[in-house]
Parts: structure tokens; C-alpha cells; sequence
């Protein structure tokens, strides 16, 4: 199973992803993850990111293409994957296509996790304030930003993967559990 989460920030791709993750044997890809990793570490990657991703906005298409590639050559990703937070821009999703395409792979489904922007906002301002604003990337401006590069940037891509017949659209207002019988049915059905 190839799969992409597709949702703005807060919408419980990660969440999902990790439910997926079990049901199906397959790894979780989270860009975000594998970039905050980098920073972590120290790298010049992740120097380079760091202060890009402070602000919400994108890392470069460069930068990220070149880690999904890396990451999609790994042992545990031959049968299938869940790229969560990535693509977020047209041209990655181009990127993407030419690497599956290199590899005789195509994608299963993109999981479209519908949101209410407001809701999503004071969502993810509460689990700041719950994790003592862990992550430097979720105070409330920095939030709107994200969500702002999200409509500008990302949501392109529900047209263009509609275009290949693979979107499946869930509700994602529903508890954690509701949406991930939602997924379920929607990719079985
Ligand atoms: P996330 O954990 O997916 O919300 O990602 C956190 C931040 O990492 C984003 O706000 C971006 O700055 C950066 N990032 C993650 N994935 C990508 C991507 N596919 N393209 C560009 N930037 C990304």
C-alpha cells in the first residue's frame, strides 16, 4: 500500500499515519520528522532548515525530494509506505511521481483529511500550551502562516491527484477513531 496524507498542519496526519503504520506493516515517511531529525543532529541540512521551518514556511523541493528519495530506497519501504507531509508543492508531487515512476511503482490513494481552519488553529495553539509549546513552530502566528502556505501551496495538489482518480476525502472534525475507520473504508471500498 502507497499512500499520501494529505491535510494542513493540526489535521492528525501523524496520527493517522501511525495507525496505518500498524495495520499495514508499512513505515511512516514524515518529512517533518526526518527535517527535525536533522536538526537534532546538527547537519548543515538541518542548520539550513531550521529557521525556515520556524517561520512554517516550505524547506526547499530540493531538500526534501532528496530525502524522500533516499528514504524510499530503504529496505522497509518495498511494500508500500505513508508519506506524511509529503508532497506539500506541486513540484515535489512531480519529483515524487518520476521517482515511483524509476522504481515501476505507482500510489494506491491520496488521503485527503478535511479540516475546519479555525477549529484547527485553537486545536493545535491547545496542544502547544499542553506540551509547554514544545515545538517552536506552533504559536498561533506561526500557526496562520502554516496554514496560509498550506491553502497557497498544498492544496493544489487534491486537484492534481484528482485528476489521477487516487483522492479519497475524509472527514477529519470526527474523533481519532472514527477517522481511522473512515480511512479504512475508504481504502478497502
Ligand atoms: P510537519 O511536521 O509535516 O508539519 O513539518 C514541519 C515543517 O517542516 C514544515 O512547516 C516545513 O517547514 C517543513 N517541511 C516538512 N515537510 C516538508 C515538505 N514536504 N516540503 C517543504 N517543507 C517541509
Amino acid at each position: 500500500m502507497r499512500l499520501i496524507l494529505l491535510g494542513p498542519p493540526g489535521a492528525g496526519k501523524g496520527t493517522q499515519a501511525a495507525i496505518l503504520m500498524d495495520k499495514y506493516a508499512i513505515p511512516q515517511l514524515s518529512t517533518g520528522d526526518m527535517l527535525r531529525a536533522a536538526i537534532e543532529a546538527g547537519t548543515p541540512m538541518g542548520l539550513a532548515a531550521k529557521e525556515i521551518m520556524d517561520r512554517g514556511d516550505l524547506v526547499s523541493d530540493e531538500i526534501v525530494n532528496g530525502i524522500v528519495a533516499e528514504r524510499l530506497d530503504d529496505a522497509d519501504c518495498v511494500n508500500g509506505f505513508i508519506l506524511d507531509g509529503y508532497p506539500r508543492t506541486i513540484a515535489q508531487a512531480e519529483a515524487l511521481g518520476e521517482m515511483l515512476a524509476q522504481k515501476g511503482m505507482g500510489l494506491d490513494a491520496v488521503v485527503e483529511i478535511r479540516v475546519d481552519a479555525e477549529e484547527l488553529v485553537a486545536r493545535i495553539v491547545n496542544r502547544a500550551r499542553e506540551t509547554g509549546g514544545a515545538r517552536a513552530d506552533d504559536n498561533e502566528e506561526v500557526l496562520r502562516n502554516r496554514l496560509q502556505v498550506y491553502l497557497d501551496q498544498t492544496a493544489p495538489l487534491i486537484d492534481y491527484y484528482q485528476r489521477a482518480g487516487l483522492v479519497k476525502s475524509i472527514d477529519g472534525m470526527a474523533d481519532i477513531d472514527t477517522v481511522a475507520a473512515a480511512i479504512a473504508a475508504a481504502l478497502e471500498g
